[in-house]
């Protein structure tokens, strides 16, 4: 939405794992701080992780793992 977000969504994965540089997570931070729908999608990949950690144990049901993909790749959420 016309904030550069192609940059943070890049650094967004590494950023979860903990792989960025000092440098590179304040800059991911600010962003986000400034950009509410970065901030809403990272919330919302955040959730997602923690979630399928907890679910690997058991086999997710195709039909859930076809919604969350598809959540996960729509568009924007509504602010
Ligand atoms: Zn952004």
């Amino acid at each position: 939405m016309g904030c550069g977000c192609g940059d943070c969504e890049e650094m967004m994965q590494p950023y979860m794992d903990g792989m960025l540089s000092d440098e590179e997570v304040a800059e991911a931070r600010e962003h986000l701080e400034r950009c509410p729908w970065c901030d809403k999608r990272y919330r919302f990949e955040e959730r997602l992780r923690r979630y399928v950690r907890v679910a690997t144990d058991e086999p997710m049901p195709d039909g859930l793992r076809q919604k969350l993909e598809s959540l996960r790749t729509s568009s924007p959420p509504t602010v």
